[in-house]
């Protein structure tokens, strides 16, 4: 569904285990336009099928999957990255130009460090779809795609504490935070997996909590929800955070 401007959002409406992703239409030059924030599960641990979904909510949308450029993963948790090579394929076979030309697949270099040593062991059920390569990492601080009027400038934050590597995106133009399995509404990301820390997760939440945001878009759902909009509920749900979860983490 559109959110804003070129902005998509694809929130997870499934009782398995999915993320979000989040899709900027028409930003790359070229026959494979389109950025997806987290591909998600192709299928989860109830049986479901994510990516299926998620393809058919992107055409309910006007877009092709098969015109995706670029992959970008918040984190390397499986249910944020299991359909990357999938994705890849399905650029690589069908997209409209027939240009046979497969998605990159960019995220933060200690994220795939953690995902290469193991650290996401727990989540070895999935494992032979782990199959895919970075194609170049993503550092904290501004990040551009595109040229002319597409061209889509954003904010990477290096956010740790869910898990290393972790990046959310901020889009300074609509004041849009996109922040992955850091903060959700009224809740925090886990810290109890390989990899988490407590103490990194109040830092990164408080840097978050610095920005200018008229929008929060989250990894995953709560029961309030997945989004929200106007500067005084982010604000609020940062106030509320720091209250009731930064005690015990
Ligand atoms: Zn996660």
């Amino acid at each position: 569904m559109k959110l804003i401007d070129n902005l998509y959002g694809y929130p997870w409406m499934g009782t398995g285990n999915n993320c979000n992703s989040y899709f900027f239409a028409n930003v790359l030059e070229g026959n494979s336009p389109h950025v997806i924030i987290d591909s998600g599960h192709i299928t989860n641990e109830t049986g479901e099928q994510c990516l299926s979904n998620l393809i058919k909510a992107i055409e309910t949308d006007g877009f092709k999957a098969s015109d995706i450029g670029l992959i970008i993963n918040t984190h390397t948790h499986i249910d944020h990255y299991q359909a990357n090579h999938a994705l890849q394929e399905i650029t690589q076979k069908n997209s409209s130009a027939n240009t046979a030309k497969k998605a990159q697949i960019a995220l933060h270099e200690e994220a795939e460090h953690y995902r290469k040593t193991g650290g996401a062991r727990w989540l070895q059920i999935y494992g032979d779809a782990i199959n895919f390569e970075p194609d170049f990492f993503i550092k904290e601080g501004e990040f551009s795609l595109g040229k002319g009027g597409s061209k889509l400038d954003l904010q990477i934050i290096h956010a740790p504490g869910h898990g290393p590597g972790h990046i959310c995106v901020y889009w300074p133009k609509n004041k849009a935070l996109i922040t992955g399995d850091i903060v959700f509404v009224a809740s925090v990301g886990r810290t109890d997996l390989p990899g988490g820390d407590g103490d990194l997760l109040k830092q990164s939440i408080e840097k978050l909590s610095e920005f200018d945001s008229e929008y929060l878009f989250a990894g995953h759902s709560t029961e309030y929800g997945w989004m929200l909009s106007g500067k005084d509920k982010v604000e609020h749900n940062f106030n509320f955070i720091k209250a009731n979860y930064f005690p015990y983490l």
